[in-house]
């Protein structure tokens, strides 16, 4: 696990420094944007030519207010005749310009929003894609809690495909519209031009200032909103436990605490967000009684180019020039959630060594994997620190299922993770048929295991499928009689959907038995079952156990299990205490040497209540 990627998951929500610069953001976006070059070329013409349009209206005005002064002033007195020539040219100009504009208006839209769909999409399968190859160690690490990394994600794409939206859709027209509008200034009369460009500053300014009181309240509301949703998610998921401790009112003002702080940021935020506002409000309006002031002088001293129409002009235009930068702050803050965000984001894309490392070997052509499997040596510590395994050293015969006894935390499942390459191995060695585990092709390697476990992920889909993800290939008999031999095929059957039935609504048992169906049809060589039976009721267990029998057949089989029954029937047992090999041999062997194995094996007895048991059995 990358430092940068850690201290960024864990910072991220209370720090909202970044140090990828606006420059870094949009290289980073560009590869993601090129694909759709055409696009947005077609994009930035359709601006431009809205932006043109903008502009029609202050013309217009402007020839408009100079024809009609001119009509009122004729020397042969006002013909209604010419007015109305006038006013239909008006009118025809300004609605071609309204439907035209719409148009454009309506290309423009739609061609940015395809870009910005394409780009998230892009965005989301590049990460996905991405995080399928990365090793087990990286979902351990502290930061990359599903929930975190999926915030990290959602947020990722989020905003930066609302820098592509904000840059193509928003921003670009007006900005594009207020250079074109200042440009048509300058060109009237260059004093008012300057007028117009002396206030962009004064708005930068004030903006700059904005943002940058905003940045914190923006971010403790953020905060704040997150620990309320997190805090009712809470509520809801330890109903129970709340209810019976009767601590409904303590639940209730821990709410209330937090409400009212997030009451208050909201307040103050709005506050600061309003003075600004009215402040750059106030700025407009100065700017445009100063246009107003300036042309109407120009106007009465008769400057060359100036007439009467020119004051609804510059008027209009200046307001094209002051649309985009009454936007600037939400610019502003979005590029900032960009930069906080992209740089998680981007982390994960560039996080080259959290990916699954695989060597070449294949196994032997034409013969299948044998399962002898060899520790020596071996210590590992997880991400966070445990260290689980200590100097161990053991062999898996092949054909044969070998049992792990150990209290719980002893390592047992970490041996599985181990043999399975969903860890390395600190130091010492793994061997599979005598090829460590680093040179097996991972793909390959996991084709030969199939691991059960205590809780197996059961997608949501139909039962069918779910069976079939152990081999897609595999068709509805082979399905089925997967299902057979895992004794789960009659209560399919007695569902009123059978085998296309929702596989989340079967009983845990029912789930147990399908990924056992699952294993059958995959049919690997070498069968890892942690705690397959624990939580299930005594029926169900039996259930297991059989179908567990019968797939045990001819393979290389370990299995973890607190049930004693099924650690008896193993060919050979480990005994682990805290990540280290304690005693071996077969199970009668190592209940004669005493120690631990025999502890827990007379414990687990005596917590069945075994005399009493077969006294009622008799
Ligand atoms: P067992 O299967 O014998 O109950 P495990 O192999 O699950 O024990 O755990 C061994 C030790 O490693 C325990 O201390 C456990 O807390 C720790 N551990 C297990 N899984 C992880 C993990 N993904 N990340 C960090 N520590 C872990």
């Amino acid at each position: 696990m990358s430092r940068k990627l850690c201290i960024f998951a864990s910072d991220m929500e209370q720090n909202n420094e970044s140090k990828m610069g606006i420059g870094g953001l949009l290289r980073r976006l560009l590869p993601f944007v090129t694909p759709y070059r055409w696009l947005l070329v077609t994009t930035l013409v359709l601006t431009f030519a809205g932006s043109l349009m903008a502009q029609v209206n202050a013309v217009v005005l402007d020839r408009a207010v100079d024809a009609i002064n001119e009509l009122l002033h004729l020397e042969g007195g006002f013909q209604w005749s010419a007015a109305a020539r006038i006013l239909i040219t008006i009118s025809a100009i300004l609605l071609g310009k309204e439907v035209l504009a719409a148009l454009i208006t309506f290309g423009q839209r739609i061609f940015g929003e395809k870009i910005r769909i394409n780009v998230s999409r892009d965005l989301s399968l590049r990460v996905v894609d991405r995080i399928l190859t990365f090793r087990m160690a990286f979902f351990s690490t502290a930061g990359n809690e599903p929930g975190k990394l999926q915030t990290r994600i959602d947020r990722g794409i989020m905003s930066l495909s609302n820098t592509v939206k904000n840059f193509f859709i928003d921003i670009l027209p007006l900005f594009t519209s207020a250079v074109l509008a200042l440009v048509l200034m300058f060109a009237a009369n260059v004093y008012v031009g300057l007028v117009a460009l002396a206030i962009i500053p004064i708005y930068f300014w004030i903006t700059t200032v904005q943002g940058r009181r905003m940045k914190g309240w923006r971010h403790r509301v953020f905060g704040t909103h997150q620990q309320l949703n997190h805090g009712i998610l809470n509520i809801i998921e330890s109903i129970g436990v709340i209810k019976s401790f009767n601590r409904e009112q303590v639940e209730a003002a821990k709410q209330a605490t937090l409400q009212e702080q997030s009451t208050d940021q909201q307040m103050q935020t709005r506050r600061i967000s309003f003075l600004f506002e009215g402040l750059k409000t106030f700025v407009e309006q100065i700017g445009t009684v100063l246009i107003i002031i300036l042309t109407a002088y120009l106007v009465l001293v008769d400057y060359p180019g100036m007439s009467i129409g020119k004051i609804m002009y510059h008027v209009m235009l200046f307001s094209n020039v002051s649309a985009p930068i009454r936007q600037l702050h939400r610019i502003y803050d979005d590029l900032n959630d960009a930069l906080v965000y992209a740089e998680g984001f981007f982390g994960l894309l560039d996080a080259d060594e959290e990916v699954e490392k695989s060597g070449t070997w294949k196994g032997e052509i034409g013969k299948k994997v044998n399962g002898r499997f060899e520790l020596r040596n071996v210590e590992f510590t997880y991400p966070g620190g445990t260290h689980a395994i200590r100097d161990l050293s053991m062999t898996i015969e092949p054909g044969k299922t070998t049992a792990l006894v150990g209290l719980s935390g002893a390592g047992k499942s970490t041996i599985v993770n181990l043999l399975d390459k969903f860890y390395s191995p600190d130091s010492g060695s793994i061997t599979l048929d005598g090829i460590p585990l680093e040179d097996w092709d991972t793909e390959g390697l996991r084709e030969n295991i199939g691991l059960v476990l205590q809780k197996n992920h059961i997608f949501s889909g139909t039962i069918e499928e779910n069976i079939r993800y152990g081999r897609p290939s595999a068709t509805t008999a082979e399905v089925m009689e997967a299902a057979r031999k895992a004794y789960i095929y009659d209560q399919i059957m007695d569902l009123p959907e059978g085998f296309k039935s929702n596989a989340l609504q079967l009983s845990g048992g029912q789930q147990q038995r399908i990924a056992i169906a699952r294993m059958f049809l995959k049919d690997p060589p070498i069968i890892f079952l942690d705690e397959p039976t624990a939580s299930l009721d005594a029926i169900a267990t039996e259930q297991i156990k059989n179908s567990i029998d019968a797939i045990k057949q001819g393979r290389t089989v370990i299995v973890i299990s607190h049930n004693i029954g099924q650690i008896i029937d193993s060919d050979y047992l480990y005994v682990l205490n805290t990540g280290h090999c304690v005693q071996s041999g077969t199970p009668d062997e190592v209940y004669r040497q005493g120690g631990l194995y025999k502890d827990i094996f007379d414990a687990s007895a005596r917590s069945m209540n075994v005399d009493k048991i077969a006294e009622t059995l008799q």
